[in-house]
């Protein structure tokens, strides 16, 4: 079973390691966009963690979470996983506790909601590549600190590839050689989920 307060926990967890990562998204930011990934997720997720109900249902607090993202991050990121967590909230029961399969669905919902609000796809060099092979990894049967791996290695494979969405686009072929500052944020996500549920 996934409690409100599984959920707290894993968005604390996810702010804490935007706040330890930040310097290092931000940096990957700087090589192929405009230097602000880090600060605008920290921004973010501090506005969450301020605002988040004492407690709830999960959905309730994947919902505040969503608004308060949304708010504060701004840029590309800001919109897109607000839209990610807006869908996983609509898409839990509303209960005080959803099991893991409902939250595994859950975060399928969040995925189409980031496909359709930026119209990438996997191998474009966004968070998508990382969101994907987590999913990928859950719907094999594998644990969620699996997924989170899964997850840190399609960041990971994100080095080779040319940009074709977002402002990494903008610089065509030079892209190529960097990391997607989305896709490793993206992977601390996982790791946060991984910590939370395992
Ligand atoms: P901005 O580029 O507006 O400054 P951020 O720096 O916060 O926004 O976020 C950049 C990240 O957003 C990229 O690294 C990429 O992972 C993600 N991104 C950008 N555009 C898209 C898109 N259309 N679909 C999915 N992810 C995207
Ligand atoms: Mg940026
Ligand atoms: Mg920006």
């Amino acid at each position: 079973q996934v409690r409100g307060a599984d959920i707290r926990a894993f968005l604390l967890a996810f702010r804490e390691k935007l706040a330890a990562q930040e310097a290092h998204l931000t940096a990957l930011d700087a090589a192929i966009g405009d230097a602000d990934h880090g600060s605008g997720m920290l921004r973010g997720a501090n506005a969450v963690v301020a605002a988040l109900p004492a407690d709830g249902s999960p959905g309730a607090l994947l919902k505040s979470a969503a608004m308060s993202f949304i708010s504060k991050t701004g840029g590309a990121s800001g919109p897109l996983y607000g839209t990610a967590l807006l869908r996983a909230a609509a898409a839990l029961p509303d209960q005080p506790q959803v099991t893991r399969p409902e939250l595994q669905s859950a975060l399928h919902a969040a995925y189409a909601g980031l496909v359709e609000r930026g119209k990438a796809a996997p191998g474009d060099k966004t968070m998508l590549d990382a969101w994907k092979p987590a999913l990928d990894a859950l719907d094999a049967g594998k644990t969620w600190r699996e997924a989170a791996g899964a997850a840190a290695q399609g960041a990971e494979a994100t080095l080779p590839l040319v940009a074709r969405k977002g402002r990494a686009s903008y610089l065509g072929e030079r892209s190529v050689g960097h990391l997607d500052p989305g896709a490793a944020s993206s992977a601390l996500l996982w790791a946060a989920l991984a910590d939370t549920l395992s």
